[in-house]
């Protein structure tokens, strides 16, 4: 039995080491043979010497180092593409995940109960408060118009079966939001639930703004909602300005023609014109996306590994 660990990597070299001693530590007492594939996103630091040096000690490491910084969900897919076991799991390189929940997530998976164990934090300690108010603001909104569900708190650490692990590597879309599409490949999933962590070392790599664009992305990946609500905001400013004019031609009608209202026809039109580039910047974005994934570009190209029949494009 074979368990293959996924480590997105992108400027790790300070954490990576403490990673490696932990995580280590953990698995050598699990009674499973497991292999531990470290994907270097491009990082500009001594990541991809750190995790030579590791394969060179240990035959357990296989790396792959990507040719660019593809992103965290690219990365995680180029590991996915070439994880071998019969249990897959993805962790983050920080220690945010904590190794220890592995022998507990693996033992609800041998228990025939469930496909997939994953972590869960059920604190945000730690992390400033207008980010965590905006986590927690994201999770209900999508929640609420997206049929696939996306557990508040829920981290990409989580090991799953075989069964699962294909699954998502059928799931070949260019804009990957892994929250979700573990939601939708569907499978039993036992949530784990623990104490945040704060990273052991290094930066984090998320900016406020680079979240606010991940939570956008999250929703036109996994919900057509803003276009019905565009839509529908279109349908009833339609049915509004008809009885507008039925109003006013039959004014016109009985009363003749007062000329007035400038302030109110102008604040009308730029209200209406602000509505309409708003709903074609919604539209924009679904373009965007399936201009996108029509190109059918490559997920991740590795450059240089240790590992033997890599998958090295797709
Ligand atoms: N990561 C990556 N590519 C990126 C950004 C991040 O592979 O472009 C990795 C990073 O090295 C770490 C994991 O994704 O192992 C989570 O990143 P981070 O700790 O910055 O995110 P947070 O825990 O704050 O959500
Ligand atoms: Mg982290």
């Amino acid at each position: 039995m074979l368990l293959s660990l996924i480590v997105p990597c992108c400027n790790e070299q300070e954490a990576l080491p403490l990673f490696y001693k932990a995580c280590t530590g953990v698995l050598n007492g699990m009674d499973c043979g497991y292999e531990l594939i470290l994907v270097n996103d491009g990082s500009t630091d001594g990541t991809l010497a750190v995790m030579k040096d590791l394969a060179g000690r240990d035959s357990h490491v296989v790396y792959l180092s990507l040719s660019r910084n593809f992103g965290k969900e690219a990365a995680m897919y180029a590991g996915f593409c070439n994880a071998k076991g019969d249990y897959v799991a993805v962790m983050d390189a920080d220690l945010q995940d904590p190794p220890e929940l592995l022998p507990r997530m693996l033992e609800k998976l041998q228990s025939g109960e469930y496909d997939c164990a994953a972590a869960r934090r059920v604190s945000r300690d730690g992390e400033p408060r207008v980010r965590s108010w905006f986590a927690r603001l994201f999770y209900k909104l999508i929640n609420r118009i997206s049929d696939t569900e996306v557990v508040d708190g829920a981290r990409d650490f989580r090991l799953m079966k075989r069964e699962m692990a294909d699954a998502v590597v059928a799931m070949s879309e260019y804009n990957r939001f892994s929250k979700g599409m573990f939601g939708w490949v569907g499978f039993r999933t036992c949530w784990i639930p623990y104490e945040n962590v704060e990273r052991a070392a290094g930066k984090t790599k998320w900016s406020f703004w680079g979240l606010m664009k991940y939570a956008m992305d999250g929703v036109v990946s996994f919900s057509q909602a803003p276009l019905s609500f565009v839509s529908w905001a279109g349908f009833i400013m339609t049915a509004f300005a008809f009885f507008m004019l039925a109003f006013v031609v039959i004014r016109k009608l009985i009363f003749g023609d007062p000329v007035a209202g400038w302030a109110s026809t102008m604040s009308v039109i730029i209200f209406v014109s602000g509505l309409q580039l708003f709903c074609l910047g919604v539209i924009g974005q679904y373009l965007a996306k399936t201009y996108l994934e029509t190109k059918r570009r490559p997920h991740f190209i590795v450059s240089e590994t240790n590992g033997d029949d890599v998958t090295k494009i797709k």
